[in-house]
């Protein structure tokens, strides 16, 4: 076995042993090298449960955050996703492995051609991308049966809830900075249920196009 895909069988089998029992996401994870969306540098520790860092100073999340941001999503093979802040481009390619359509928005300009850049090499064509404030949302292909906010809110923005489908998900850190929780919103026609899942740690989700 190459060393490449020991420690991918090693990093599945930690998030096993943490309750990640979907064997499509699991494979998801295996399936998308992790290696290619961060520095070379820091190849060596793609397949360790940490999170890293990527330019303009934001993060790629833990694998194991990863792994159950999208297990809360419930997701099916026809949903169509909406996430907010593509960063490296890593979780909207697993997500793309187990959904119809990814559209997902980035406020960084360097962050937002890198990871094109990455998506195109890996062929991922179901996933659509824009430059673009995540506060706005993507109100041209709303509705939405899933939305993942992959950045810190003080609270669930209303236009997001608004462009998500009745029986949709929608999962998010929610909280003032450093003390966020993973949080699951399911909408049921009018009616929203909130559910707090994990206390997570994010980088946090600023309104406008950044300048670089
Ligand atoms: N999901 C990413 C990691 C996200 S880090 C991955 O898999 O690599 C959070 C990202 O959200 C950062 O890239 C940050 O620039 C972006 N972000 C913050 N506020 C935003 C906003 N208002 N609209 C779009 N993206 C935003």
């Amino acid at each position: 076995m190459s060393d490449t895909s020991e420690k991918k069988v090693r990093l599945t089998m930690l998030l096993r042993s943490q309750a990640i029992l979907s064997s499509s996401i699991l494979s998801a994870i295996e399936t998308i090298p992790r290696e290619k969306f961060i520095d070379h540098a820091l190849r060596h520790h793609a397949y360790e449960n940490a999170s890293l860092p990527i330019a303009c100073g934001q993060t790629i999340s833990q694998p194991y955050i990863v792994a159950k941001m999208t297990e809360a999503l419930e997701l099916k093979s026809r949903h169509v996703v909406l996430e907010i802040g593509t960063g490296s481009g890593y979780q909207a390619s697993v997500l793309s492995l187990l959904a119809r359509r990814v559209y997902t928005m980035e406020r960084h300009r360097l962050l937002f051609v890198e990871a094109r850049n990455r998506l195109a090499k890996l062929k991922l064509t179901n996933i659509t991308m824009r430059l673009g404030d995540g506060f706005v949302g993507w109100p041209e292909a709303a509705p939405f049966d899933r939305i993942i906010i992959t950045c810190q809110v003080e609270k669930l923005p209303e236009v997001l809830v608004k462009q998500l489908k009745s029986d949709g998900i929608l999962i998010a850190p929610v909280g003032p900075t450093g003390k966020e929780f993973l949080t699951k919103l399911t909408k049921k026609g009018e009616v929203i249920h909130v559910e707090r899942l994990i206390s997570v740690r994010f980088v946090p989700m600023i309104p406008g196009i950044a300048d670089a």
